[in-house]
């Protein structure tokens, strides 16, 4: 299986991209953890980023889409995959459609996960993360057992810097203003299935299952 995942910041696309890939057992390549890692670890890539996802902004497409080529192009390349935030520009989309002509591998689906605005920000904004297994948390939907610990490695949880009001206000405009172009192209395509995403965590991969088949 090889599926995009689409949709604005906050949407789900991490947690259920997650969950895909341990259920399903295919890669999930999510290239806002792999920049913070690069940016974590110091690398050329991480400091040229760090400017662009500490403020909410598009990092450029040539260094998110060498990211992702590197990736195909090793030996060990993902056959199965899940794709969270990339590509997130029409000119990413352009060079990852080449990429898996490349490999011949095609995508089975694009999901679009729709969610409020409203309720984006208040799920960002109470959102809190494990820096070291990347499980995400809610201070009220989904709180930890111990406060500010996580469940996994009790490790102290913290705020991304991008999920402050303001950042996440930031990398909602910048979605409507490029990724949400990527709409239309896939729909081109026939590759788009619209995904509800209020509801359980589980019920919104149902829905992603639902629409998998549809
Ligand atoms: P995310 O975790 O997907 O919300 O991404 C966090 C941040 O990483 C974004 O706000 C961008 O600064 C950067 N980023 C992640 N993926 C991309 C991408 N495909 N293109 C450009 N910037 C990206």
């Amino acid at each position: 299986m090889r599926l995009i995942l689409l949709g604005p910041p906050g949407s789900g696309k991490g947690t259920q991209a997650k969950l895909l890939a341990e259920r399903l057992k295919v890669v999930h390549i999510g290239t806002g953890d792999i920049l913070r890692e690069a940016v974590r670890q110091g690398t050329a890539a991480g400091k040229m980023a760090a400017p662009y996802v500490v403020s909410g902004k598009l990092v450029p497409d040539s260094l998110v889409n060498e990211v992702i080529t590197e990736q195909f192009r090793r030996e060990d390349r993902p056959d199965c995959f899940v794709m969270d935030g990339y590509p997130r520009t029409l000119a990413q989309a352009a060079a990852f459609d080449q990429v898996l002509r490349q490999q011949f591998l095609d995508i089975e689906a694009v999901m679009l996960l729709l969610v409020r605005d409203d309720e984006i920000v208040r799920r960002l904004t109470g959102r809190l993360s494990c820096p070291k297994c990347k499980t995400t948390y809610h201070v009220l939907k989904n709180p930890p057992r111990v406060p500010g610990r996580c469940d996994n490695d009790g490790t102290e949880l913290i705020q991304r810097p991008d999920d402050k009001e303001d950042v996440v206000r930031e990398r909602l405009r910048v979605y409507r203003a490029n990724t949400e172009e990527l709409i239309p192209h896939y729909r081109e395509q026939g590759q788009l299935r619209e995904v509800d995403e209020e509801g359980s965590i589980e019920q919104v991969y149902a829905n992603i299952q639902k629409a998998l088949k549809g």
